[in-house]
C-alpha cells in the first residue's frame, strides 16, 4: 500500500525531531537541524495550503504566517547566538517573533468564526475560564517575577511579558477552537495537537526560567516545539483541513460532563496557586481562603451539574411530549410532517413502495351529538389503539387533525395498503368506521404532495358511500412501472425512405397504452410517467443514421421540471410531438419552451392534427415543423372528396408556411396513393410498418412502390 505523499513529505522532519534529542546540546549542528526541520515543515505547509485549495484560505495563511515568523525569530536568535556570540536580550529575534503571536490569533479567530459565524456566548465564557485559570499561574509565577526583577530594563521586562500572554491569548483560541462542534477531523487534532505542543513547551520554558530560576531548557523542550512546527504541517496538508475552515454543522449547545470537568479544573487553578504560594511562605490564613474557594468552587459546580442533569432529563420530556398527539398518544402531525420526509428518503434509498394513507372517521360529529363529546374522545382513543395493532414496527400512524389520521406504510404498494387498512377499519371500536384513501408515492413528488393526493382519494371514498378504502396511484402510472419503448417508421412518400421514427410507450399488462396515461395523469404522476417514457425512448440503442426520432409529449407536462429534466441538453435529430387532443393548454406559455427546445436542436411536431375542434389555432400558435394529421383526417381519404378537400388545403396551407405534412394510421394502399397525390409528406402507419422493437432499414419500407409510382 502506497503512503500518502504528504507523509512521505512529514517523515523526514520527525525523524529530525526525534534526532533533535539526541545531538549535543548547545553545539551548532543541534541549531541547524532545529533550523533545517522547522524550514522543511513550513515548506510543506506552504504546499498543502496551496494543493488542498481551502474556502477562505486567509485563515491558513495567516497561521502559515504566524509559524513563519517563529521561524525567522529561531534563524534569527542562531544568528545571534553563533554568528554573533552573544544571547542578547530583547533583541531583533524578539521582534519577530511577537508578531506570530498576533498572526497565529488571527487565524485562529477567524478560523473559530468561519466554522461558527455569529456569537457562541457559552464558548466565549468557557474560553474566559480557562485563560483566566492559567493567567493566574502566568501572573503569579512568571509576570510578577519579571515585574520586580531589577536586572531586566523597561522594555525588557514588556517584551518578557508578552511571551506568556500571548500564549494566553492562544490557549484561550485552542479552547474556543475544540468547543465548535463537528471538529474532530484529522486536520483539527493535528492543529489542536500543534498548539499544545507549542504551549506546552512555552510553559516548560517558563517554569525553566521563572520557576526554577534556570537558563538551559531540556533538549525535550526544543523538541516539543518542534514537533509543533511538524503537526502543523501535517494539518496544512491533511485534505480534511478544508472542512475544517467551513462553518460547522449547527448543534444545540450542550455543557458535558467533560467540559465541565475542565472548566472545574480552571477555576481550581486560583486557588491553588495561592494554595502553593501560601504553602512557600508560611501564611495560614491564605491557606484558609484558598481551600474555602476550591471547595466553594467544587460545590457551585456540583450543584450546576445536578441542575444539567435536570435540564437534560426535561429535554428529553419535552421532545417526547412535542412528538405525540396528548389525546390518543399516537405521532402528532409535527412528528408526521418529519418522518414522511424521512421515509420518502428511505424508499428512494430501498428502492420501496411508500403507502401513505389518510383515513377519517365516518359521520363522527353525529356519534359526538349521540354520545357525547367526552365519548367521542375516548373513541378516538381506543381507535388509535386498536388500529396500532395492526401496523408493523416501521408503520406510523399519526393523528392529522380532529378524527383525521395518516398512516405511512413503507414497503407496501397500494394494495398491500389496503390489506393493512380494511382490517384495522374492521377493529374500529363501537361499531363504528372509517374511511380511507392510499396513494403510492411517486417517488418525485414532494411529501406533501402524496399527502394531498391521498386526501382526494379519502374524498372520493368519502362520496363513494363511506366505510371503504380507496387506493389511487397503486395502478401503472406510477414510478415503478416499466415503461417499454417500440419504434414505428415514418416514410417519405416521394422517395419512399424511413426518414424518422415514432417512440411509441407501452406498459406490460396493459394494452391501452392512453388510458394508462389518462389514469396516471388523474392521478397525479401524469408528468413522471410521460419523462420515463421521453427518457426510454431517448436512450434506445441504434438509430439508423440520417434518420429523426418522434417523442411524445403532452403539452400540460411540457412545462413540468421532471419532464424538461428528462430531456438532454443536446436535442438535434429529435422531433417533439406535441400531443393532447382536445385539451388547449395556454399556447402562451408554450412560446418560450418551445424556443428553447428549439434552440437545443429539437424539431416540434403538432400530434394528431384534424381530431379537434381548435387544431387550426394549434396550428397558427405553435407554428410546428411537422403537421401530423390524425388517423380520422386519413383513413378512408381515397373514397372521399371531402376528406380529399380539406386535407388538400391543409396541405396547401402548412407548406405555405414552411411545414412538413405527416400522415398518420395509414392502413390501405389506396389510400397512400391519394395521400402522395394531395402532396402530403410524409405517412405512417400499418401499411409502412407496425410499432416494434427494431428500427426499419434507411431503405423503402412497406408499400413504398406505391408511392414511388404516384404522381407527384
Ligand atoms: P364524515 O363521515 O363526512 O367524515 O362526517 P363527520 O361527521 O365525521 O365529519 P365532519 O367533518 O362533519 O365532523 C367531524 C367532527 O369531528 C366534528 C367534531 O366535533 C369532531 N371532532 C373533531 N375533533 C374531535 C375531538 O378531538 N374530539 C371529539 N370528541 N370530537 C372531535
Ligand atoms: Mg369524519
Ligand atoms: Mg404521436
Amino acid at each position: 500500500m502506497a503512503l500518502p505523499l504528504r507523509v512521505v513529505l512529514l517523515s523526514p522532519p520527525l525523524a529530525g525531531v526525534v534526532g533533535y534529542l539526541w545531538t549535543v546540546p548547545g553545539s551548532l549542528a543541534q541549531a541547524l537541524l532545529y533550523l533545517v526541520v522547522v524550514a522543511w515543515a513550513m515548506a510543506v505547509a506552504a504546499v498543502g495550503v496551496l494543493r488542498n485549495r481551502p474556502a477562505r484560505s486567509r485563515i491558513w495563511w495567516a497561521l502559515l504566517a504566524g509559524m513563519g515568523l517563529w521561524f525567522l525569530g529561531d534563524s534569527a536568535w542562531t544568528y545571534l547566538v553563533f554568528v554573533g556570540g552573544r544571547e542578547p536580550f530583547p533583541s531583533l529575534a524578539d521582534a519577530v517573533f511577537l508578531p506570530g503571536y498576533v498572526a497565529l490569533a488571527l487565524g485562529m479567530y477567524w478560523l473559530v468564526r468561519g466554522r461558527r459565524p455569529g456569537r457562541d456566548r457559552a464558548a466565549l465564557l468557557d474560553a474566559s475560564v480557562v485563560a483566566t485559570g492559567v493567567g493566574v499561574l502566568a501572573g503569579v509565577f512568571v509576570l510578577l517575577p519579571l515585574a520586580v526583577d531589577d536586572e531586566l530594563a523597561l522594555l525588557g521586562k514588556l517584551v518578557a511579558s508578552a511571551y506568556p500572554l500571548g500564549d494566553l491569548l492562544v490557549l484561550a483560541m485552542l479552547v474556543r477552537l475544540a468547543s465548535t462542534p463537528g471538529a474532530s477531523t484529522p486536520a483539527f487534532r493535528l492543529l489542536a495537537g500543534s498548539f499544545t505542543a507549542s504551549l506546552v513547551a512555552d510553559a516548560a520554558y517558563n517554569v525553566v526560567v521563572y520557576v526554577n530560576g534556570g537558563s538551559t531548557t531540556p533538549p525535550w523542550v526544543d523538541a516539543s516545539w518542534l514537533l509543533g512546527y511538524v503537526l502543523f504541517a501535517a494539518a496544512a496538508a491533511d485534505p480534511s483541513m478544508r472542512t475544517l475552515s467551513e462553518p460547522a454543522p449547527e448543534r444545540e449547545e450542550v455543557l458535558t460532563r467533560r467540559r465541565l470537568l475542565a472548566l472545574a479544573l480552571a477555576c481550581a487553578l486560583a486557588p491553588v496557586t495561592a494554595l502553593v504560594q501560601a504553602g512557600l511562605g508560611q501564611a495560614p490564613e491564605v491557606v484558609i481562603t484558598s481551600v474555602g474557594s476550591l471547595v466553594l468552587s467544587a460545590l457551585v459546580l456540583t450543584r450546576m451539574a445536578g441542575l444539567l442533569e435536570r435540564v437534560r432529563a426535561q429535554a428529553v420530556q419535552l421532545a417526547a411530549l412535542a412528538a405525540v398527539d396528548g389525546l390518543t398518544g399516537v405521532a402528532n402531525r409535527r412528528t408526521l410532517d418529519l418522518e414522511i420526509s424521512r421515509a420518502c428518503a428511505r424508499a428512494r434509498a430501498a428502492g420501496q413502495p411508500l403507502a401513505v394513507a389518510l383515513l377519517d372517521l365516518d359521520r363522527f360529529k353525529a356519534y359526538n351529538d349521540r354520545h357525547g363529546h367526552r365519548a367521542g374522545d375516548r373513541l378516538l382513543k381506543e381507535a388509535a389503539a386498536a388500529w396500532q395493532e395492526v401496523l408493523g414496527p416501521d408503520d406510523l400512524l399519526a393523528r392529522y387533525g380532529g378524527e383525521e389520521f395518516a398512516v405511512l406504510l413503507p414497503g407496501r404498494d397500494g394494495e398491500a395498503a389496503r390489506r393493512v387498512l380494511d382490517r384495522a377499519r374492521a377493529l374500529t371500536p363501537d361499531g363504528q368506521s372509517f374511511s380511507a384513501g392510499v396513494v403510492v408515492w411517486d417517488g418525485a413528488e414532494e411529501p406533501g404532495d402524496a399527502l394531498g393526493r391521498a386526501d382526494e382519494a379519502l374524498y372520493a371514498a368519502k362520496r363513494g358511500g363511506r366505510d371503504q378504502v380507496r387506493v389511487w396511484g397503486a395502478q401503472p402510472g406510477a414510478r415503478t412501472v416499466a415503461t417499454a419503448v417500440v419504434v414505428q417508421p415514418l416514410v417519405d412518400l416521394r422517395t419512399g425512405a424511413v426518414v424518422a421514427h415514432e417512440a411509441l410507450a407501452r406498459f406490460p399488462g396493459e394494452p391501452d397504452v392512453a388510458a394508462v396515461f389518462a389514469r396516471a395523469q388523474e392521478q397525479g404522476t401524469g408528468p413522471v410517467l410521460e419523462a420515463s417514457a421521453l427518457a426510454a425512448a431517448l436512450a434506445l440503442p441504434g438509430r439508423p443514421a440520417g434518420t429523426l426520432l418522434h417523442v411524445n409529449v403532452s403539452v400540460h407536462a411540457l412545462a413540468e421540471p421532471v419532464v424538461l429534466q428528462a430531456l438532454p441538453a443536446e436535442l438535434a435529430g429529435v422531433v417533439v410531438e406535441l400531443t393532447e387532443a382536445g385539451r388547449l393548454g395556454d399556447h402562451a406559455a408554450l412560446g418560450p419552451v418551445l424556443a428553447d427546445l428549439r434552440r437545443r436542436g429539437a424539431l416540434v411536431a403538432l400530434d394528431d392534427v384534424g381530431s379537434g375542434a381548435a387544431d387550426l389555432r394549434r396550428l397558427v400558435d405553435l407554428r410546428p415543423d411537422v403537421v401530423k394529421v390524425d388517423r380520422a383526417l386519413v383513413a378512408g381519404v381515397h373514397a372521399d372528396a371531402a376528406r380529399r378537400a380539406l386535407l388538400g388545403a391543409l396541405v396547401t396551407c402548412a407548406h405555405e408556411l414552411g411545414m412538413v405534412v405527416c400522415a398518420e394510421g395509414v392502413e390501405e394502399d389506396a389510400d397512400l396513393r391519394a395521400l402522395a397525390a394531395l402532396g402530403v409528406d410524409q405517412a405512417q402507419g400499418w401499411l409502412l410498418g407496425r410499432p416494434g422493437p427494431r428500427w426499419a432499414g434507411r431503405a423503402a419500407a412497406g408499400a413504398p412502390a406505391a408511392v414511388a409510382g404516384a404522381p407527384a
